[in-house]
């Protein structure tokens, strides 16, 4: 980790409100308008959409997560023994959301998280406007926590898994707050 501090003044691309943001943090919603807003290397900061879960319990703060559909093929398994091919191309045969928190949480329990939502997704109703954490991880970084989640899945079948190959179609992320 390097010990450089982000000094960019970043502001609202529609009502041009301040954005009090704090290093490490990658998005956000204006308090004054409601833009969505994500960090952009080149423009400072670029227009998002940021959905909200009718869920949210009211004075909760939500979390946020990136959300993406993902079908994922070209499924190649290898065991030391067993064989759970078949389970694992059923469990694929349809795409599947995944769920990538974008809230600080360690990477072990991102994917914990990622795989717990993606074997139960939650009902995705678009609600009002919430407090939520901080988002610190980048839509870059979704593939391959992505990838993550397959490998964990994957790894917890009943053959001994030895190497597995996949490849995920993934749409581009949503930023939704649970
Ligand atoms: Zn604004």
């Amino acid at each position: 980790m390097s010990g450089e501090i982000r000094l960019i003044a970043l502001e609202c691309p529609r009502c041009s409100t301040p954005v009090p943001a704090q290093p490490d943090e990658v998005a956000w919603v204006c308090a004054q308008c409601g833009q969505g807003m994500l960090l952009s290397e080149e423009t400072g900061v670029e227009p998002l959409e940021v959905f909200f879960s009718a869920g949210i319990a009211q004075n909760a703060k939500g979390s946020p997560f990136w959300v993406a559909r993902g079908a994922v093929q070209s499924l190649g398994r290898q065991t030391y023994r067993g064989d759970s091919s078949r389970e694992m191309a059923e469990f694929w045969a349809v795409p599947r959301l995944f769920y990538v928190p974008a809230y600080r949480l360690p990477v072990e329990e991102v994917v914990q998280a990622g795989v717990r939502l993606l074997r139960q997704p939650v009902r995705m109703e678009p609600g009002g406007r919430a407090a939520f954490h901080p988002v610190v991880m980048p839509p870059g970084d979704v593939r391959a926590i992505a990838e993550f989640i397959v490998m964990s899945i994957e790894a917890e079948r009943k053959d001994a898994l030895k190497e597995l190959k996949f490849e995920i179609k993934l749409d581009p992320p949503q930023l939704w707050v649970l």
